[in-house]
């Protein structure tokens, strides 16, 4: 069995790094502590798409040191591995972003973070560097996640369930901390780590 995951916002959390970047460019004197609360907030300003543009990149690139490994994503992988499940992540992360691009290789920008945060270290998350795939585009995502045949797939966008060619094998896992996703009741949604593992795995792993 293979599961697949999805990276931002699934495995690396920017909340903090969000609030942070939008505070010390002088958007809000505290921001919005989600990154919807916040994207949604700045949308009501003019120009605010492109700030939000701006802020995901350098949140994407220069400043990824500053996301968080989300809780209980480590634990979960580790599961895995213990009970003989390959692990796919998947990204729809192109190299450069397309608003005020700094030139920094967003791709790079995620592999040093996972590295940082031992996901190739043996005495870590053992993950094999050819396990995580970034795609152009998001159809070329859902590809890859039915190509890989994964049987499950966890992503906090449920966009990219809905997606032509999401294969219809692949168990669909909303990962949704906030419980503040718009997305249809019927699809299975988790607000933390540890109860998708609890699905994946049964409740008394
Ligand atoms: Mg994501």
């Amino acid at each position: 069995m293979r599961i697949g995951i999805d990276f931002d916002n699934t495995i690396a959390g920017y909340d903090a790094l969000f609030a942070t970047l939008a505070e010390e460019r002088g958007l809000f004197d505290r921001a919005p502590t989600g990154k919807r609360e916040l994207r949604d907030a700045l949308r009501q300003r003019p120009e605010g798409e492109l700030i939000w543009r701006r802020l995901q990149a350098e949140a994407y690139g220069g400043r990824m040191a500053g996301a968080l490994l989300l809780d209980g994503v480590d634990r979960f992988i580790q599961l895995c591995r213990q009970g003989g499940v390959a692990v796919s992540i998947v990204s729809h992360k192109t190299r450069h972003a397309n608003f005020a691009s700094d030139g920094t290789d967003l791709r790079r920008a995620a592999t040093d973070w996972m590295e940082q945060h031992g996901f190739f270290d043996a005495m870590g998350l053992h993950m094999n560097p050819d396990d995580v795939h970034f795609e152009d585009t998001r159809s070329a995502k859902v590809a890859r996640i039915a190509e890989l045949k994964c049987a499950w797939f966890i992503d906090d966008l449920e966009e990219v369930f809905a997606e032509p060619g999401f294969p219809k094998t692949a168990q669909a896992v909303l990962y949704d901390p906030h419980a503040d996703s718009e997305a249809a009741p019927d699809l299975l949604r988790c607000r933390h780590w540890d109860e998708i593992g609890e699905h994946v795995f049964g409740p008394r792993h």
